[in-house]
């Protein structure tokens, strides 16, 4: 069976909506069909602004429930958090020796993020993420990496690091193709649609799983539109809108046409309302769920020390591949 990886990092304090359609959506049908590994990216949570302990492993919990809580079975894929596994940073290393300075400062996440927070506050650990992402998709000879469409370039640069050392070194990663939905790639921020959503953005463009209706229909109803007053899907030319249309397309199973001919004629806060109720009637039923994993944090540990053993039978064999290709003596 193909093999996929993909990972989430647990910043903020829950998911947001287009973590689950862009990527996690994907994820649960993957394990079918697939050898699936997923994983709570906790190394990448401190890369901007580091979290207070306490917040991180709450959220690295908070994280893990929500992916079960969208459907993924523990039984059925290896779910686990990247931090157990000491093989990401050790093969890290390795990748970042073989990537050129230049060539990591032209990931446009890095300039984004660093922008945000004032470029000389930031750490080299922000500079660096993309590499250990590479690792985090080489450990498991991923055939696929099912992401959102913002992860396009970070996907290249594993391609290349993997073809640049299998060439250097021999043959030894398999070299992973980006799978990225055809709708809902990229759901844009309500309140500043030339920027995607993000879980470590401004609040209120940015609509959690954990939101509860009020909070929901609230955000939808303030959302950035244009001022044509028509409901049509134009990208380019109207990108909030059309971020609506989309959502509430991947929402109801509609197509966009089909929903475009639904509002033609009609006003914004129809839309707007029709897509608040689309959202809800997912994110309430979800949110009780993960209410209740939340509830027993013993038995999501265990759950979470069950895929990492299962990571750690792949990563372990692919890192000493690696490491002895390398030339490093081995250890006896
Ligand atoms: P952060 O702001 O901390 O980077 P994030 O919301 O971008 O948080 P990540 O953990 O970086 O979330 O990404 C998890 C997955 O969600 C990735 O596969 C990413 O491509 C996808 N994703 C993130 N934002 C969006 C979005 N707005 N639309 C579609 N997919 C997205
Ligand atoms: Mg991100």
């Amino acid at each position: 069976r193909p093999r996929v990886l993909s990972g989430i990092q647990p910043t903020g304090d829950s998911m947001q909506l287009g973590n689950y359609l862009g990527a996690v959506k994907n994820w649960v049908t993957m394990q079918d069909g697939y050898d699936a590994y997923y994983c709570v990216v906790d190394l990448h949570a401190i890369t901007l602004d580091p979290p207070e302990p306490a917040a991180l492993r709450e959220r690295t919990r908070i994280v893990a429930a929500q992916l079960i809580a969208a459907g993924l079975d523990p039984d059925r894929c290896a779910l686990f958090v990247q931090s157990h596994l000491p093989e990401h940073p050790q093969l890290s290393w390795v990748l970042e020796c073989l990537t050129g300075f230049g060539e990591a400062n032209r990931m446009t996440q890095f300039k984004d993020k660093s922008a945000r927070g004032g470029a000389d506050r930031q750490g080299v650990g922000l500079f660096t993420y993309p590499i250990l992402q590479a690792a985090d998709i080489l450990l498991y000879q991923a055939d696929y990496v099912p992401v959102g469409e913002d992860q396009r370039q970070h996907l290249e640069l594993t391609r290349t690091l993997a073809q640049r050392f299998n060439s250097r070194y021999g043959q030894t990663f398999t070299v992973p193709d980006a799978y990225i939905p055809k709708a809902a790639a990229k759901i844009l921020d309500l309140q500043d649609p030339s920027a995607k959503m993000s879980k470590s953005r401004p609040d209120a463009g940015t609509i959690y799983l954990a939101d509860d209706a009020a909070t929901i229909s609230k955000k939808l109803k303030r959302a950035v539109t244009d001022l044509d007053g028509e409901i049509r899907f134009d990208e380019a030319h109207k990108p909030g809108v059309s971020n609506l249309i989309a959502i509430h397309a991947a929402f109801t199973g509609l197509s966009i046409e089909a929903v475009e001919a639904e509002f033609a004629g009609q006003g914004y806060g129809r839309l707007k309302g029709a897509v608040a109720e689309s959202v809800i009637a997912f994110a309430q039923p979800f949110a009780a769920r993960t209410a209740e994993l939340l509830d027993d944090p013993a038995e999501l540990d265990r759950l979470l020390a069950h895929g990492a053993a299962k990571a750690a039978a792949v990563a372990s064999v692919t890192l000493s591949r690696a490491y002895e290709a390398v030339g490093f003596l081995p250890p006896v």
